[in-house]
């Protein structure tokens, strides 16, 4: 018979395990002569990469598939036989046995459902086969991935679709490796179901109205747009034993209860800190993986709680950064296990602890490799730059709130409008520079008898200043900043996928773009001079905008209010975020820039607020069990200890109650007891809560049913369990305590 342990006993093990921890070893590569590899020896080995396809395929297929890669053309299906072939040998050389089409349907995470090469020939001889056909499509059915009612049961197919435009890879893990082909996920009648068919889409409208605009600037030699997006993760890392006898972390993804420590992010000696032995051995490990991969990761340091780290990438187009960071996501998290740590991506796994956000760079590239949103060194260079610039302005200001939606979940919620984090109003910063540009055009702009070269010098456009260089000009508590070549949407969820905010950001800004192309050819063929037109047109759109900008503190109390006051959306919690995806105008405006239809907008509100009631029920659950089954039990324990022991103080000492030492340590074990009957009635309170919403069929009811109070029932069974945690002794404590967590050795 194998003896468990449980309870205190249990957690009492785990800070032992813990703190006689070994680091394991991770040994960099070395070749046959015992030098060390280089990154770029082995950067991108495990994928079909150009120098591959460059030895593998024929030159006139190269040629094609290249032209379909780089300029987003459409792939000629009769090459798929060919690349097949080379994939195949390619990936057999490598070892791979299985082959699977890769995608992101919309629970956050990746699929994948492996098929053999195996097959059999016309002699019944085993061979290894992968076809065009099995290249450019799959069927894997997965009838249970959310669909938001697109697929009814009757027609439940989903399909997936090879997306040439981000590299196959081959995943190599302990107990296998298999191909990957990076594929959309759509239905039967070719609706998204995916993360990335909306994201593809978005780039397809972005590239064609950001060309317009660059062919009115001259710029024939352009032939493709793109967003670029180098996404910084946050995440967290704990020891395995602690997170196993968390429940709460296992089934949630954060803790539902604990004492937060006494300092807690005040303790920034953390922030920028070495790093610790064990987790630098994770971080090479994992980072050796990714480099196989072809991820670029570039940077990696420790944020600013303790155990909080982050990692980034160097950019890259924007479907391939968000291929990269799921990628990123699933490697961290499995070569963690292998160094006894658990990858915690949840926005806010500790109260009163910082959060994590994945912090998305996002630029605009032109194929001849200009950055669009550089200033550049000439007046032309430079109305071109503040057109791109004042885009994104009029996008954001004009789609908040859809921004907002796009990045809306229950654990993004506690993230979000807490005191360390963006709030949940979206502004953009543009720094000091910049808005005194602005401002100047906006005070300045329009003196009628000045030439516009004149005005150009006036306004101090002829020549900008190097924003970028300029370090101190940062506003880290804005939810959209500028930081110089680049924005960073900063609020975005470090669990979730990238492409929706991406998606909506990049169809948003060409939307921008479109009506802005329209109002200065507009004014041109009445005959206004361009550069004119181009200045009224940027004048006029940095006034319209200009609601959206803030330079100040997004933190402070008083931005709540001036953002009311501007009319800014200040949307707190996800049921009011994904209302906005089905405005109206929102609905329309999805379907112009050709991201998703109506029918694909419904279907993605209904997917996202299911999945909001679900991650709350999970929370529920687990907080029900942790109270009922781990809290109580120790308190009762602990009340019991304290009972006895007054007992017999009053027995040995013969002493009444109102009497001290009697009294006061009566009064103790009252606290006890009212502790406790505090939870119990707050778990009767929550239950009896999720039980008047269990018959409510309406989600859109249903989530903000859960907004509205059930989560405030779950925060009184927290403040309880937390008051229990001081009180309680603590060798009866079955929970791994905060202090003991997030402190890594
Ligand atoms: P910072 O400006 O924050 O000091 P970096 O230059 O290191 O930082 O960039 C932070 C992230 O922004 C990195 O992932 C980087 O690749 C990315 N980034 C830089 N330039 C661009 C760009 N033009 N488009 C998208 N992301 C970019
Ligand atoms: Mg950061």
């Amino acid at each position: 018979m194998t003896t468990t342990i449980a309870g205190s006993a249990a957690r009492l093990w785990a800070i032992n395990e813990v703190s006689n921890r070994q680091s394991r070893k991770f040994d960099w590569p070395v070749d046959d002569e015992g030098h060390t590899l280089k990154v770029a020896d082995i950067f991108g080995c495990n994928t079909f990469n150009n120098k591959t396809m460059k030895e593998k395929l024929p030159k006139k297929v190269y040629h094609k598939l290249q032209e379909t890669i780089k300029h987003g053309k459409n792939l000629d299906k009769s090459l798929a036989e060919t690349v097949a072939h080379a994939v195949k040998e390619w990936a057999l050389e490598k070892g791979a046995t299985h082959f699977c089409h890769w995608f992101q349907p919309q629970t956050g995470l990746t699929a994948e459902k492996h098929d053999a090469f195996l097959s059999f020939d016309d002699d019944g001889q085993p061979i290894d086969r992968f076809s065009g056909s099995q290249l450019i499509q799959s069927e894997p059915d997965a009838s249970s991935f959310p669909s938001g009612g697109m697929r009814s049961t009757f027609e439940a197919r989903g399909y997936t679709a090879w997306d040439p435009s981000s590299p196959i890879f081959i995943m190599d893990e302990p107990n296998g490796k298999t191909l990957c082909v990076p594929s959309v996920f759509i239905s039967y009648y070719g609706h998204a179901l995916d993360q990335k068919a909306p994201l593809l889409r978005s780039m397809e409208t972005l590239n064609e109205k950001a060309l317009e605009v660059l062919k009115l600037f001259g710029n024939e030699g352009v032939v493709r747009v793109t967003p670029t997006v180098g996404p910084e993760q946050e995440y967290f890392l704990i020891d395995q034993a602690f997170y196993a006898l968390r429940p709460d972390l296992v089934s949630a993804g954060r803790t539902l209860i604990g004492g937060k420590p006494p300092k807690g992010q005040e303790l920034e000696d953390h922030y920028f800190g070495s790093i610790k032995d064990r987790v630098q051995a994770f971080m090479q490990e994992a980072e050796f993986e990714l480099y196989k991969l072809g991820v670029p990761i570039k940077t990696r340091h420790n944020e600013v709680a303790p155990s909080q780290f982050e990692t980034a990438p160097i950019f890259e187009e924007a479907n391939i950064a968000a291929d990269h960071n799921q990628l990123t996501m699933e490697i961290f998290r499995s070569v963690a296990r292998l160094h006894n740590l658990t990858l915690l991506l949840h926005e806010k796994p500790f109260a009163g602890v910082n959060g994590s956000g994945k912090h998305n760079n996002w630029s605009i590239q032109d194929s001849d490799g200009n950055n669009l949103l550089e200033p550049g060194s000439t007046p032309t260079q430079n109305l071109q730059f503040l057109v791109f610039l004042t885009a994104t302005l009029k996008a954001v200001h004009q789609r908040a709130g859809l921004l907002r939606a796009a990045i809306a979940s229950a654990g993004n919620d506690h993230r979000l409008g807490a005191n360390e984090a963006p709030p949940a109003i979206i502004s953009v910063f543009l720094g000091e520079q910049l808005t005194a540009i602005l401002d100047n055009i906006e005070a300045n702009g329009k003196p009628a008898e000045d030439s516009t070269e004149a005005r150009i010098i006036a306004l101090g456009i002829s020549k900008l200043p190097d924003v970028q260089r300029d370090h101190t000009d940062r506003n880290r508590t804005s939810p959209f900043a500028f930081t110089g070549n680049k924005f960073e949407f900063r609020a975005v969820a470090s669990s979730a996928s990238i492409s929706l905010p991406m998606a909506f950001l990049n169809a948003a800004v060409a939307d921008a773009l479109e009506e802005i192309h329209g109002k200065i050819t507009g004014l041109v063929s009445e005959g206004v001079e361009f550069k004119k037109a181009v200045m009224d047109v940027v004048r006029q759109t940095v006034i319209e905008t200009k609601a959206i900008r803030f330079e100040g503190n997004n933190y402070a109390a008083e931005w709540v209010e001036e953002a009311e006051k501007r009319g800014l959306p200040n949307l707190r919690k996800s049921p009011e975020a994904l209302a906005e995806l089905v405005k109206p105008e929102a609905i329309k405006f999805l379907a112009r820039v050709g991201v998703f239809s109506e029918e694909e907008v419904h279907a993605r509100y209904h997917v996202l607020l299911e999945r909001y009631v679900k991650d709350i029920e999970i929370e529920v659950e687990a907080l029900k069990g942790i109270a009922s089954t781990q809290v109580l039990p120790a308190a009762y324990q602990h009340q019991e200890l304290l009972a006895g022991s007054i007992e017999k103080l009053q027995d040995v000492l013969k002493l009444k109650a109102d009497v001290e030492p009697a009294k006061s340590q009566i009064a103790k074990l009252t606290l006890t007891a009212t502790a406790i009957v505090g939870l119990q009635a707050a778990v009767e309170a929550l239950e009896s809560k999720v039980g008047a919403l269990a018959e409510v069929e309406d989600v859109k009811v249903k989530a903000r049913g859960f907004a509205d109070n059930v989560l405030a029932a779950m925060l009184e069974v927290r403040e309880y369990a937390d008051r229990l945690e001081d009180i309680v002794a603590d060798q009866l404590w079955p929970l791994p305590k905060y202090r003991e967590m997030l402190f890594l050795s």
